[in-house]
């Protein structure tokens, strides 16, 4: 008889969680999965999914207003946000029922409820103690609280999904993906928005001429952008506004104000006590390069590791894990190019270094960037600006970065991030025939160099 219940036991059934109980379960392994909210985790419930449904519906309202260049007349145009909730969570809906049938039919066994290490062997789920050879934590992350004085008034993007209505104003506090695209996304579904950041310019790891792009065009599209400000207390006025007191003096009134800054490890009430492993900070838990702690059963992948919070990198950390420990080819996850998007208006997307970085690594760099009116734009009345960028090591022509901020920008970088993988140079960027018109054929037709 088998020593153990379980060759594995997963907690957690976000991105990593259900890829990898998936996998190992497909090389022969003996599965169990424990999720104690709901079926694919961040990405499908709070996270890339329904932020990216709210985009689009909030993108609407500036296509209304350029089609009427282009011939369109309509006398009204009305927002219901009811109609796009109950749209959306029909989705989340339908999304989380195909979890619950990949998982069944790939032979896993689920547990609903919150999961608990007792030791490197046994996990408690409820009243019941599961024993399992290998334990793999994919317990995610959660939205960090301020802790300003009225914090309590502010809400968190788990909250937005979930409004019972829009208000008139809103304030986004923060400067990296969730709170750009939500201001975007607000001020497109008509809410007057303003984002406060403590530093200099937002998207701080960024490229700089992304980080400025995105600046200025959400300044055009009339969001109100308040740099070197941070919120010293909130409070709720008689009638129900929320008064803000920026650090300064500065008072603001709004009515919703959203915090977006960070997300941390999600290992409260874990059990991690009851076992030996090293975690940093803020609770993520330290991993070697094949997802293993310090305690030999025990793994960990995904956000809950505090690295690239990005859900196709908990996807593939769970593909290299499960192959390593339950398909007998050890696959080591590849950190290099991961491309990245946010999905503001224009988007903006990336991958490998940016100049700054490349400057820091090489000794000779070229530059190149274009930024222009999109065809579009020649006649929707809208001023937009795209802005296309290349980083090149001279020495070798190695392309080192590509930037892009532009309509569609993850669909184009997501192409360019395979010929990156391959070491593509700027030559072959040049010979490669673009395709006409389009955005993209921008990115072959750079000849200037414009710093070196
Ligand atoms: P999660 O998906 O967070 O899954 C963890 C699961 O574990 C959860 O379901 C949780 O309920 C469960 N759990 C936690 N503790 C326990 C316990 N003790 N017992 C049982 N279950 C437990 N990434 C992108 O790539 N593109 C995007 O556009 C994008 N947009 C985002 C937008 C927002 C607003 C947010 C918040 C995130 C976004 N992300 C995006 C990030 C992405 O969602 C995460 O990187 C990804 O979900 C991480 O996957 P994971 O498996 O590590 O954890
Ligand atoms: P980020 O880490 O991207 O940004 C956090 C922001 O909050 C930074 O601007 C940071 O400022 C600021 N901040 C941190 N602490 C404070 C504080 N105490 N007071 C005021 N400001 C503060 O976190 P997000 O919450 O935006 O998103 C979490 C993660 O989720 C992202 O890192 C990303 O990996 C993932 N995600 C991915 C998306 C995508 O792929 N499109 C979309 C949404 C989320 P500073 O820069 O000065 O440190």
């Amino acid at each position: 008889m088998a020593r153990y219940e379980y060759d594995l036991i997963v907690i957690g059934a976000g991105s990593g969680g259900v890829r990898a109980a998936r996998m190992s379960s497909s090389y022969g392994a003996r599965v169990a999965i424990a999720e104690e909210k709901y079926l694919g985790g961040t990405c499908v419930n709070v996270g890339c999914v329904p932020k990216k449904l709210f985009v689009y519906a909030s993108h609407f309202s500036e296509d209304f207003v350029q089609s009427k260049a282009f011939g369109w007349a309509f006398s009204d145009t009305k927002f219901d946000w009811p109609t796009l909730l109950e749209n959306k969570n029909t989705e989340i809906a339908r999304l989380n029922k195909i979890y619950q049938d990949l998982l069944d039919e790939a032979g896993v066994d689920r547990f609903e409820g919150r999961a608990k290490i007792i030791d490197g062997h046994s996990v408690k789920i409820g009243s019941r103690i599961l024993s399992t050879q290998k334990i793999l934590i994919a317990t995610g992350g959660k939205p960090v609280r301020p802790e300003f004085p009225g914090a309590a008034y502010t809400i968190t993007s788990d909250d937005a999904f979930y409004l019972e209505s829009l208000p008139a104003r809103c304030l986004v506090v923060g400067g990296g993906y969730i709170a750009v695209e939500f201001a975007g996304i607000f001020n497109g579904l008509g809410i007057e928005t303003e984002l406060s950041y403590r530093g200099d310019l937002f998207l701080r790891d960024f490229d700089i001429d992304i980080r400025s792009t995105v600046s200025d065009e959400l300044s055009k599209k009339g969001i109100k952008l308040r740099f070197q400000s941070e919120i010293e207390s909130v409070k709720k006025s008689s009638d129900d506004e929320l008064v803000v007191r920026l650090k300064g003096g500065e008072v603001l009134n709004t009515d919703m104000v959203l915090c977006a800054i960070g997300r941390v490890p999600a290992v409260e009430g874990l059990g991690l006590e009851n076992v030996a492993l090293d975690q940093t900070d803020n609770g993520g838990i330290v991993i070697d390069d094949n997802f293993g702690t310090k305690e030999k059963s025990i793994f960990a992948l995904g956000d809950v590791t505090d690295r690239l919070q990005l859900t196709p990198v908990a996807i593939e950390e769970a593909m290299c894990f499960s192959s390593t420990q339950f398909g007998g080819k050890p696959r080591k996850m590849c950190y290099e190019h991961v491309p990245t998007a946010i999905f503001c208006q224009p988007n903006a997307a990336t991958v490998g270094l940016t100049e700054s970085e490349a400057r820091d690594l090489y000794p000779e760099v070229d530059i190149y960037r274009s930024v222009f009116r999109p065809m579009k734009h020649t006649i929707s009345g809208s001023d937009e600006k795209f802005m296309m960028k290349l980083i090149v090591n001279r020495i070798d022509d190695k392309v080192l970065g590509v930037h892009m901020v532009g309509s569609e920008a993850g669909e184009i970088i997501q192409g360019i991030a395979i010929a990156l993988k391959l070491g593509v140079t700027k030559s072959v960027f040049d010979e490669t025939v673009g395709i006409h018109p389009t955005t993209a054929e921008e990115f072959v037709t750079m000849r200037e160099v414009i710093a070196n």
